[in-house]
């Protein structure tokens, strides 16, 4: 897992995932003198309560192990001297539930598109290797060529130098699997500035080392592309090509060439990862991420019409990395049971949260009927995207109804915490308005069209279309 900084940013993106996670400080537990164990409590609950409480009492956190508990009044006296130091923590332990590589990697590969601090600096550092190799005539690129010489190959890695760390950089990458100078190409305008043997400026390596007996026979190795090109190939050698490899890498060389018409332009350097052929850190970023960030069989399932919150716990939820019951007690919380809290029937975890459960059965229920779909008894999301990809309706129709899904399961979620935590029960009658309600702002507000919530409700399929 890689370590990362974490800024504000960081915390606010993965900030809104469940109410009960982040938004609010509930996180700890106790057991009382009598084993019970109760919870979840915030640190300024606990802080009221703490004459009540026995000297050596122990608290430990929903997202820890109740190994390492820690002792209440040690975690009441450092709570204002280290508020920060004890969200930070948190954050990194809630992580846990997914590996943060995870979230950094791209939607397409399955990830949360984050991208990595790891990526971002490297594409910073490659920016002047760029820099360098491009010759875009700045004053690093003279100073550089003045201290190390012209050909980034024969620069060496191991001087005390910024350049030097620089390249030890490129080294590691290209060890990793990527290859940085080989997204570096010439691409050939009027040949001037080109070396015709010595860069790479057709086909995927130098042509001196494409065609090295050719090379070795030419009196002019620095010899430019467009002078090369203004005779005969042979021209410059030392003498006639003889039989053998020499003859067929002539041959080879001058079928090569003759797809090669010279422009009135400048030769440049072309980036390939970048579309525009101008070195980008952030397509280099990318490049990096999607390189050494794991990838998941499925991309990213993602609805733009509802909130980043929504679609961040859809992707948690579908990777099974909810803390539900039956993970906690996976992670080594120690739980009175692991039975759904709603209906009590059943070990909690996700697919049963989201599907079996008579609460999320009720609710689906409900939307099916809304939408004039017909209701299946999935049990899990692979049963429910199957059935998903199944149904006919148009594309644009599709993307409102999964948006209302995972509004719906968002809501299941919240039902299902403040069950859990709230001393008031939740209500379940006002969940199906909820949903209605809230993906109808959401949606409304994020769609170029525009809608009353009556025709929201009446009639979610006209809107879509
Ligand atoms: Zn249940």
């Amino acid at each position: 897992m890689t370590v990362l900084p974490l800024s504000s940013s960081w915390i606010d993106y993965i900030g809104p995932l469940t109410s009960d996670e982040i938004d609010s400080d509930k996180r700890w537990s106790y057991r009382d003198p009598n084993g019970n164990i109760h919870g979840l409590f915030s640190l300024a609950q606990l802080r009221l309560w703490k004459d009540y409480f026995p000297s050596d009492l122990q608290i430990w956190s929903y997202y820890g192990n109740v190994k390492e508990a820690i002792l209440l009044h040690n975690a009441l006296s450092r709570q204002t001297k280290d508020a920060g130091e004890i969200k930070c923590q948190h954050v990194g332990e809630k992580i846990s539930w997914i590996a943060w590589d995870k979230v950094l990697a791209s939607k397409k590969k399955g990830g949360l598109g984050v991208s990595s601090y790891f990526a971002l600096n490297r594409a910073l550092l490659l920016k002047w290797v760029w820099r360098f190799v491009s010759q875009d005539d700045s004053l690093w690129f003279r100073v550089i060529q003045a201290v190390h010489g012209d050909k980034i190959d024969s620069h060496s890695v191991r001087k005390v130098s910024i350049w030097s760390s620089i390249l030890k950089e490129v080294q590691v990458l290209k060890s990793s699997g990527f290859d940085f100078l080989s997204y570096c190409s010439k691409r050939i305008g009027d040949g001037q500035s080109t070396s015709f043997w010595k860069e790479t400026w057709i086909g995927d390596i130098p042509l001196c080392e494409l065609c090295p007996r050719l090379f070795a026979l030419d009196s002019a190795p620095n010899i430019c592309v467009a002078a090369k090109m203004a005779g005969p190939l042979d021209t410059s050698f030392r003498r006639s090509v003889r039989g053998g490899v020499e003859q067929q890498e002539f041959s080879d060389l001058s079928s090569f060439l003759n797809s090669v018409v010279l422009s009135t332009s400048n030769d440049r350097w072309y980036f390939s990862l970048s579309s525009s052929g101008e070195f980008s850190v952030k397509d280099t970023r990318l490049a990096i991420d999607d390189l050494v960030l794991p990838s998941h069989s499925e991309p990213t399932r993602w609805v733009k019409l509802i909130p980043i919150k929504i679609n961040v716990f859809m992707w948690r939820a579908r990777r099974g990395c909810l803390p539900t019951r039956y993970n906690l007690v996976q992670k080594g919380v120690i739980l009175e049971s692991t039975s759904c809290p709603v209906c009590f029937s059943d070990e909690e975890d996700v697919h049963h949260l989201l599907f079996r459960c008579s609460l999320s059965q009720e609710v689906l229920h409900r939307v099916c009927r809304w939408w004039e779909i017909d209701f299946q008894l999935w049990r899990s999301f692979s049963e429910w995207d199957e059935w998903f990809s199944s149904i006919r309706l148009p594309g644009s129709v599709k993307g409102f109804l999964e948006g209302v899904f995972y509004v719906a399961w968002w809501f299941i979620w919240g039902f299902r915490n403040r069950s859990t935590f709230d001393v008031n029960k939740p209500s379940r009658s006002i969940l199906f308005e909820n949903i209605v309600s809230s993906s109808f702002l959401w949606c409304n507000s994020r769609c170029s069209r525009k809608f009353s919530r009556d025709d929201w409700l009446k009639n979610p399929h006209l809107i879509s279309l």
